[in-house]
């Protein structure tokens, strides 16, 4: 696949809002890694349906939360691609609702592997390739945060607002360290998004529920939040770095 278009990785791609990321930057000329974890039709499906529209991607399996998935995530990187020009950080879970003190620490530890620990661990392998530091030309990477950082999520997953606000700390950090060395790090705070990923925690009829309780008066898109992503990843946004953008309907 030797080609002179950059090359982004987007982790958890195969559905959601890592799939319109992945569709979206494609059409933009990026040549996409579609990461995923257990879906592989539809990764292949998102592949397929990118080559027909005349872009570039590969499908590669990995497990963010671990170091043996993210060594696969980037040997396919260094494997099949020459370069590696941006990263956006996006698969992510959440877990049942439950209070705080019914969490197990099997649960947090799950949580935290994935969310937090998984995206520090993917921009760190990112970093290693594209920082002049390291000889590399530079890149940007967008972390996939949440409204639930600010918002705590209360009473449904505190632990998942905590590891977004991990990312967000993270995202302003990882910034200040690599601005010299040609590394834009930005982060999006999604709100309530019509995904697969409510019913993941036991409540499918959340975005729908909950859309009378955001200014806006309704659940956004996948489609919306790429839309916000892709502008981090443009030369337009050349002079953003360490920003966190809230897509939230006003939420
Ligand atoms: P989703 O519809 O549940 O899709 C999750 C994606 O991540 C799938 O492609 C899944 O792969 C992949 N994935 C899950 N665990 C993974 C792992 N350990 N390693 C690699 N890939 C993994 O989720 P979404 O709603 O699009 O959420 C995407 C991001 O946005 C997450 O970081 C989430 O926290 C954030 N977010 C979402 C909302 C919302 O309302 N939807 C709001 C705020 C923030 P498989 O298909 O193989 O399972």
């Amino acid at each position: 696949m030797a080609d002179d278009r950059p090359v982004l990785l987007v982790t958890g791609a195969s559905r959601g809002i890592g799939a319109a990321i992945a569709r979206g930057a494609a059409e933009r000329g990026w040549q996409v890694l579609v990461n995923y974890l257990s879906n592989a039709a539809a990764a292949e499906a998102l592949v397929t349906a990118i080559s027909d529209a005349g872009g570039k991607a590969l499908a590669v399996q990995g497990d963010t939360g671990t170091e043996e998935g993210i060594a696969a995530i980037f040997s396919a990187v260094d494997g099949r691609f020459s370069r590696l020009d941006g990263l956006v950080n996006n698969a992510g879970v959440v877990d049942r609702t439950a209070r705080v003190d019914e969490m197990s620490r099997d649960r947090l530890e799950r949580m935290f592997a994935i969310n937090v620990i998984g995206k520090i661990r993917c921009a760190s392998e990112a970093v290693k390739r594209m920082s002049t530091r390291h000889g590399g030309r530079g890149g940007v990477i967008v972390n996939i945060s949440s409204m639930a950082a600010v918002l705590g999520s209360g009473g449904q997953y505190v632990d998942y607002a905590a590891a977004k606000g991990a990312v967000d700390t993270f995202t302003i950090g990882l910034a200040r360290e690599v601005a010299a060395e040609g590394i834009r790090v930005n982060a999006i705070r999604p709100g309530i998004i019509d995904t697969d990923i409510h019913a993941s925690g036991g409540l499918p009829e959340r975005a729908r529920d909950l859309a009378p309780t955001v200014p806006m008066q309704r659940a956004g898109t996948a489609e919306e939040v790429a839309e916000a992503v892709l502008y981090l990843l443009s030369p337009q946004a050349s002079y953003v770095t360490g920003a966190i953008m809230n897509v939230s309907g006003g939420r």
